[in-house]
């Protein structure tokens, strides 16, 4: 079968990459390497950034976003993840190759959604491509690795199970079944630092022995089952403790979404990783409509709603994208 050309005719490739949620969260102890032991079950949802690859001698980037997200807290220097994406597959590579990197953010930053690590696994597929090199899956599988915990994911997307430090994945489906889950996503104006997170569960957890983190099975269970109200009911997420000791207001919002909402057709409700996003599941996608509806009537927002769970990082055939940026 012929692959459709990746580059756009201006010489430019864009790869959309998913955000995710975490089905459940179980942190364990601190590893020598000073990371948590993770396990997750993690799930690609419809919420995309999308990056675009140009050629150029070095390596450089600019980002934008509409109004709803704040890019304050992005680099756009070498500590940025999609550039440090570009080096790292140029070392990689064994040649001395630059890249422009654009992005358009739509995934909240620092919202728990593993944006930074979308941007990091787009940008090495999109340069890949730029650059000809066909590496395979697993290879770049790898160097996503390198660059972060939750990047491998973002390559693979579907539903997957992940272990270590999140980066070991297994997917837990054959394939992903085809949208069978429908996220309202409620973001916050401002995010939350994933390391202070940690260290407040480490603080909860003071003194008390963390056993070794297992997947519920009875998450398993529902999602084998494909029942969408199962799946909701056995939802957990071990930092949404100490997110809530960070940010009071999030337990209220959680709670008006596992009974509050006058609709009930919420299925489940739990922060987004480490937070501060808020995640509410629904079994269609009208029904999450109306609850976006009901959450932004009370003055809850911005909202979005999304399909779960989506492939992993993408090219998309013949898309150039806007100049505009910072
Ligand atoms: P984590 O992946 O650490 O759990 P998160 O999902 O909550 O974090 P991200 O949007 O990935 O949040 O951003 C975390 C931090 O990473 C940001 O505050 C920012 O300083 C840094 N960062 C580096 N590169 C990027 C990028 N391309 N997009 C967003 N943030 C980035």
């Amino acid at each position: 079968m012929n692959r459709p050309p990746a580059a756009s005719p201006d010489g430019s490739v864009t790869v959309a990459a998913p955000a995710k949620v975490n089905l459940c969260l179980e942190v364990g102890p601190v590893r020598p390497d000073g990371f948590h032991a993770l396990a997750t079950v993690y799930q690609a949802i419809g919420l995309h950034d999308l990056v675009t690859v140009r050629p150029s001698d070095e390596v450089t980037m600019t980002v934008r976003a509409d109004d709803r997200l704040s890019l304050h807290d992005v680099p756009t220097d070498g500590s940025n993840i999609a550039v440090r994406a570009a080096l790292l597959l140029a070392e990689h590579s064994g040649a001395g190759r630059g890249a422009h990197i654009h992005i358009d953010k739509s995934i909240p930053v620092a919202g728990g959604l593993a944006g930074g690590s979308a941007d990091g696994a787009a940008t090495l597929l999109a340069c890949d491509r730029l650059w000809g090199l066909s590496t395979p899956l697993e290879e770049l599988v790898a160097l996503a690795a390198e660059l972060g915990c939750d990047v491998p994911f973002a390559l693979v997307g579907g539903t997957a199970i992940g272990s270590g430090r999140g980066e070991s994945l297994t997917p837990l489906l054959p394939a992903p079944q085809p949208e069978s889950c429908w996220w309202v996503v409620l973001e916050s104006a401002d995010g939350l630092s994933t390391p202070a997170v940690y260290k407040e569960f480490d603080v909860l957890h003071d003194g008390s022995a963390v056993p070794s983190p297992r997947i519920p099975e009875d998450l398993v269970a529902a999602l084998r089952s494909g029942e969408v109200a199962a799946v909701g009911a056995t939802l957990s997420n071990g930092l949404q403790e100490p997110a809530f000791r960070l940010r009071p207001g999030l337990r209220e919002t959680i709670e008006l979404g596992r009974s509050g909402l006058p609709s009930a057709r919420v299925h489940g409700a739990l922060v987004s990783g480490s937070g501060p996003s808020c995640l509410f599941l629904c079994g269609s996608r009208a029904d999450a409509v109306h609850v976006a509806e009901e959450l932004t009537a009370r003055g809850l927002g911005p909202v979005s709603v999304a399909p779960g769970p989506v492939p992993g990082a993408r090219v998309v055939p013949g898309r150039a994208a806007g100049a505009r940026g910072r």
